[in-house]
């Protein structure tokens, strides 16, 4: 039998199952994106975890937008929040907006006032810091602090009814000012803030706090596990002050490393200056790492969630190659797509013996991975296209392509003989070979395999073949770690400026009928997807996802 491993948020849910406190619940967890930009790769490792465990136990996960800062989020965000998470593969529960609890922190934040243990406070923001301390050195009391509870009663209604001026006043949680936990000295609950709220629009100017909002909506929803990562290990002491001084259910907060990709930046905020500064063509661009940039390259969704559960979840910050990644999509797509000739930095070859009006349909194999796939047919013809640097005039011995006198095989065709290199008498450029073919060696005839090559190039006929725009994606970065820069220089600085070179290529007229999105492998070169934006049935797009090989691997 095999043992399947755990990870251990798994372990940890499985055995918090027993226990009397969870007795009648069912395992429940949240995605919590805030809207303020896309989802990139780290969120889907977040989605997986989340809604992966619930779906395995037979548990929940809600999906829940965390609007408590208004001034960075926008309704954009959530629909594309919404429509990644679906098209990873999940389904939420219940939809629910942290916005949506405005009223019940509002009326819990009452309470602790009340109960003696929050207050209003006159310190600006940078007093509130200045107060704080260090982690070497205690906190101040905030002159404030001991206010009566009928006067903080009376100021936190006035901070919300709009008597306040922005930043003036701030509700916050009385604990310890000496707590070596800095998160627990006096922590800011509420803001005077007069922005405009995507959802609950000008009813509010005061907003609740992370801190504030995140465990109490997880407290509401019946969350078992609130998942998050390491960061937040500090805030945890909070989160359980909150729920256990209000004497409400109080849900698990449990913590795992971020994950990090060599050669990619992560953070929104970055990702966002990308967009603005137009570095890329906007958050879906292919060379992004959200999910909408690598679902538009051509990532599959399968592929995403088996690199998340391929690199498991960890304790301890680390930094995943970005190999792995582009491996996943590798393997999933060698099973499940179709192969197909392109040729992408084209050569005439001209066919001196093969009759001029004929056309022959040769058979090809769609993947040999799956016999299911069939076969299609290829036009063959007396004019092809080959792969130029399938062409050496002056080659090596060990060169087993095209060469002067040299032979080679075609693809499901014939072995073909190099008999003349035209070149432009200008330039010297090769423009075109004269070769002839052997009628005795057509792929899967009798007299095939008599005679042997070692060679065997891809081709398309020249007449037949669909022109074609591939798009070739590279790292967008240079730099392993982008965000490491010199002193005075940024990650943009780390940008690898031919991140995209756009070829005009030929492709097999198979592909004539291809949908957006659709990913073939274009064979001895990589995989590819017509785009979904830009691609036309007159004048085809190809994004390329990987090439065949890690052209970075040492
Ligand atoms: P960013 O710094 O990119 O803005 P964030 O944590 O502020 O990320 P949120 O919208 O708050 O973004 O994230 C929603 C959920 O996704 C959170 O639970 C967060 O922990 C998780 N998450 C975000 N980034 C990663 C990551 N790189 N790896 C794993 N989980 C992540
Ligand atoms: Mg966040
Ligand atoms: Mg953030």
């Amino acid at each position: 039998i095999k043992r399947e491993r755990l990870n251990f948020i798994e372990q940890e849910a499985q055995k918090d199952l027993q226990l009397p406190k969870l007795a009648g619940r069912c395992l429940t967890t949240r995605f919590p994106p805030e809207p303020n930009g896309y989802l990139h790769i780290g969120h889907a490792k977040s989605i997986c975890l989340n809604f992966g465990l619930a779906k395995k136990y037979g548990g929940r996960c809600n999906l829940r937008f965390d609007d408590t800062n208004p001034s960075k989020e926008e309704q954009e965000y959530v629909d594309s929040i919404q429509e990644d998470v679906r098209w990873l593969g999940y389904e939420w529960d219940e939809l629910h907006y942290a916005s949506d609890y405005f009223d019940q922190l509002y009326a819990w934040a009452v309470q602790l006032i009340k109960s003696g243990k929050a207050f209003v406070c006159d310190l600006t923001g940078e007093q509130v810091r200045e107060y704080r301390g260090t982690l070497t050195s205690p906190g101040k009391p905030s002159p404030y602090r001991d206010r009566s509870v009928e006067e903080n009663l009376e100021l936190f209604e006035g901070m919300k009814s709009g008597e306040v001026a922005d930043g003036a006043r701030t509700l916050r949680a009385k604990i310890d000012m000496s707590a070596p936990n800095i998160n627990l000295r006096d922590p800011v609950m509420y803001r005077v803030l007069r922005a405009h709220h995507h959802r609950t629009g000008d009813k509010w100017c005061i907003y609740p706090m992370y801190d504030w909002a995140h465990g109490q909506s997880d407290s509401l929803e019946g969350i078992t596990h609130s998942i998050c990562t390491l960061e937040f290990t500090d805030h945890r002491p909070l989160y359980d002050w909150f729920c256990e001084n209000l004497e409400i259910y109080h849900p698990r907060q449990i913590e795992f490393a971020r994950l990090n990709l060599s050669f990619t930046v992560m953070s929104k905020r970055k990702l966002l200056q990308l967009v603005k500064e137009k570095h890329v063509l906007g958050w879906d661009d292919p060379r992004m790492p959200t999910i909408s940039g690598l679902r538009r390259r051509g990532y599959t969704a399968e592929s995403l969630r088996n690199f998340c559960e391929r690199i498991g979840v960890a304790k301890f910050f680390s930094t995943i190659d970005v190999g792995v990644l582009e491996n996943a999509v590798r393997d999933h797509l060698n099973t499940t797509a179709n192969r197909v000739m392109a040729v992408l930095d084209p050569i005439k070859v001209v066919l001196t013996n093969y009759p001029a009006d004929q056309v022959e349909q040769l058979e090809a194999v769609n993947n040999p991975e799956d016999a299911s796939a069939g076969t299609r047919e290829v036009p063959f013809s007396r004019e092809l296209y080959i792969e130029r640097d399938d062409f050496m005039e002056d080659a090596p011995r060990k060169f087993f392509r095209l060469k002067p006198g040299g032979e080679v095989r075609l693809r499901y065709g014939y072995i073909i003989k190099c008999d003349e290199v035209i070149k432009d008498p200008a330039t010297g450029e090769v423009t075109e070979l004269h070769c002839s073919y052997d009628p005795e060696t057509r792929s899967g005839s009798a007299t095939a395999t008599q005679r042997k090559v070692k060679g065997t190039i891809h081709w398309v006929s020249a007449p037949h073949a669909l022109q074609a725009e591939v798009r070739l994606y590279d790292r967008l970065f240079l730099a392993e770690n982008p965000e490491d820069a010199p002193e005075g220089k940024s990650f943009l600085d780390n940008l690898n400026t031919d991140s995209l070179q756009v070829v005009r290529g030929f492709v097999e007229p198979w592909l004539a009928s291809a949908q957006p999105g659709e990913r073939v492998q274009f064979e001895r070169t990589g995989y590819f997807c017509v785009d979904s934006k830009d691609s036309q049935p007159d004048g085809l797009v190809f994004n390329r996802i990987v090439p065949l090989r890690d052209s970075w691997a040492k």
